[in-house]
Parts: C-alpha cells; structure tokens; sequence
C-alpha cells in the first residue's frame, strides 16, 4: 500500500483492529466505554482521518462531513442499524457508509425469542421468587402462572433479514404466524415455512396444522398473541411508511390484552409512555424491550414503574451482545471482521473502486447504484 490509512474509532471493537494495524493503517481507538462527545468526533475528521469507524451511540450528520473537507472517505458503523448516520446528509457529502447486515441475524433473531418466552413463562419473577426466599411450596396455580409460546399466534413485524430469521424459529414452536411488511411480502418463504409446518403434522410432531400468512398491520395486531417487531427506524420524512412510534396509544390498543409485545428494533419504534400505560392499564399482558427512546433508559422512565414489574421486561440494548457474533475478525461472521472489511473495501478501491459494488456499503445511491 502507497499511503498509510488514518482511521478513528468512536469505540474498542476488539481485536479486529489489529487487523488494520496489521495492514498499515494508523488507527486511534477512543479508549472509554463511552461514546465520545461530538466534539471530540468533529476534531477528529477536522484533523483529515481517512476512515471513522462509529457504534449506533454516535450522531454522525453535515456537521461531521463538513468538518471533514472532503478527506473523510468512509464511515463503517459496527451495526445493521444506522439511523445514527444521516443518509441524505452523507450522500449531500457524497461519504459512503458501510454496516454489518447479515452477521447478527441469528442472534438478534434467537434473542427476540428467548425474550418472548421468559417474559410469557414470567421466568424474571419466578427466579426473583426463588432468590428472595418466597418460594414456600408447589401449588397448581399459585402464586402466578405463565403462557404458553408453542401453538399460540405471533405477528412479525417486518420481515427482513432477522423477521424471517425470527420465524423460522416461531416454526420450530409450531406457531401460527402473521407477517406484516408494507415493503416487501417475501412469499416464497412463507411457502417454504408452509411446506415445514405442514411436514412437521403429516409426520406427527404438532397436534394442530399451523399456518403463516401476510395480513395487514390492524389484522397482524388484533389477532396476535405475541407481537415482535423486526423494522429500522424511519423518521416521517425518511419513509412513505415510517416506523417512528409504529407502536403508539392508538396501535396499542388494538392489541389483545392477552398478547404481549417483543422489541429488538429500535427504541423510537415504540412509544413508551403509551406503552407504560397500556401494562399498567392491561391493555396488553406484558412487553419484553431491548432498546429504549433514549439510551442507556433514563432513571425516572416510566417503564421503570414497580407497578409494572412483573409485566415489563427491560434489556440493556444486548440482542446481538454474543460473542462470535460481536467479536470474531471473520467477516461472514462477526460484526467487527465485517466492519473491519466494509472499511477496507472502501479505502483500498476493492471492487475496482466501484461503491456500488461493495456489499457493505449502505448508501450506493450516491455513487450511481
Ligand atoms: P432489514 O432491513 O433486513 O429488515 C427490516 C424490514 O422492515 C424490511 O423488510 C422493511 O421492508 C420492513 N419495514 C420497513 N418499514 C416498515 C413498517 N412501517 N412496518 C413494517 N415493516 C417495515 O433489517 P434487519 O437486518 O432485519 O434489522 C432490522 C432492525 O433491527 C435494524 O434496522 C436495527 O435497527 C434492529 N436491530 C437491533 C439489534 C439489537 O441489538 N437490539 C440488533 C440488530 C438489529
């Protein structure tokens, strides 16, 4: 390589940095676990880096790329997520962004589900039981009971990469399943889900025959008994139909109060304080949340209300928190190895320098794609 790359990261992303180093490349890595102030970001393009490597917590928009001057040349965020970066702005600036599509789908997928289930089978309550000493005998029905997941209905909302991957799990619970996705009906996988739950009767291992079927979003929520929601967040604005507060006082009373309500998207997605009144009303039965309208949740949020304790079930933004899936240098692997990669393709003109071609950069419209 002619020129030695200049790269900043907002955030340790292990060891694939060594990767980078490896190669040549000068990267400064922000050592707190922090994110960074905007400040420091601004000083750090404004000093003419070559490649800034962000995490979700980091608002990247026109201040940065016109502090940049055009030496900027990629953005590589160690997420699939990316309503950090603000498109239009980096297309304006004409900065190609890359993301980490793909390599977290099962994670995020799996996590959605085992959040679905031990917030059904209230399994945070009954391990509190058990540690706080209150566990004094068996009883058919005291002091509380769980629902069932296998059988019941789940509406998918959005089903891109992680919604499918997400059903294809609910299948293995012969669930009945209800896609909703006003951009893209995928339906030769549901007939390929169709094909599977109906070999799983004729062979005997499900009593019910289940089904999956695209419905509208009304239907998907009315006759749900789990609702997991698999959209970005899209702004009014961003999207003829946005996700911003898809779930809201009106959506969620649609809901059974029976059903209960899974998140792994996006915070904003939900509005929160309708959602704290509809546990604590019982419009709904219960809601399981792994991402927040503001991130880390604040100490006075109301979904931190005692009185919905045993119904509201609060992760720490962690669904594709494992291992391999976070850390391995792989890029058909792990988020970093293919944040590392989306980086390098970007900087060293792989593809022939072509950015339309590069498969981790999000914004190619900007370059003709
Ligand atoms: P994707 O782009 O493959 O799928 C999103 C789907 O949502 C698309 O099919 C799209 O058509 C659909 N959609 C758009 N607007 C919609 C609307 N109004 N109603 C219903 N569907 C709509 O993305 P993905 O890889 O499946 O990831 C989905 C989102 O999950 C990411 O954007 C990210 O925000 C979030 N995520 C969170 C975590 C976590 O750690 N909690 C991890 C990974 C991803």
């Amino acid at each position: 390589m002619d020129k030695k790359f200049r790269v900043f990261a907002t955030c340790d992303i292990g060891p694939a940095i060594e990767e980078l180093r490896k190669r040549g490349y000068e990267v400064e890595v922000y050592p707190h676990p922090e994110a960074p102030p905007k400040r420091l970001i601004l000083e750090k393009v404004k000093s003419g880096i070559d490649g800034l490597i962000t995490t979700l917590r980091d608002q990247i928009d026109a201040d940065v790329f016109d502090a940049a001057k055009g030496k900027l040349k990629v953005v590589a965020q160690i997420a699939v997520g990316f309503d950090n970066i603000n498109r239009a702005d980096a297309n304006k600036y004409k900065v190609p962004f890359t993301h980490t599509a793909d390599v977290l789908t099962e994670a995020t997928a799996e996590f959605a589900f085992f959040m679905m289930g031990s917030l059904a089978r209230k399994m945070w309550s009954a391990e509190h039981l058990t540690r706080e000493n209150q566990w004094s005998y068996w009883h058919p029905y005291l002091p509380f009971l769980g629902d069932e997941v296998t059988g019941k209905t789940v509406a998918v909302i959005g089903t891109g990469r992680i919604g499918l991957a997400f059903i294809k799990k609910c299948v293995g619970f012969d669930m009945n399943i209800l896609c909703y996705d006003p951009a893209y009906e995928n339906l030769a996988f549901v007939k390929t889900m169709q094909e599977l739950a109906d070999l799983r009767h004729a062979r005997g291992l499900s009593r019910e025959k289940a089904w999956i079927r695209y419905v509208q979003f009304e239907e998907a929520l009315r006759q749900a008994d789990f609702v997991s929601v698999h959209v970005p967040l899209l702004r009014p604005g961003e999207s003829s139909t946005p996700t911003y507060h898809l779930f809201n006082e009106r959506t969620l009373r649609m809901m059974k109060p029976t059903a209960y309500l899974v998140n792994t998207s996006r915070g904003p997605v939900i509005d929160e304080v309708a959602l704290a009144l509809a546990l604590r009303e019982n419009w709904i039965a219960g809601a399981a949340l792994d991402v927040y309208e503001k991130e880390p949740l604040p100490a006075d949020s109301p979904l931190r209300d005692p009185a919905i304790a045993d119904r509201c079930r609060l992760l720490p933004h962690f669904a594709s928190a494992a291992r391999i899936t976070r850390l391995s240098n792989d890029p058909d692997k792990g988020m970093a190895g293919r944040c590392v990669q989306g980086l390098i393709d970007v900087l060293e003109g792989n593809y022939g320098g072509d950015i339309t071609k590069m498969p981790y950069v999000v914004n190619k419209e900007a370059f003709g794609g």
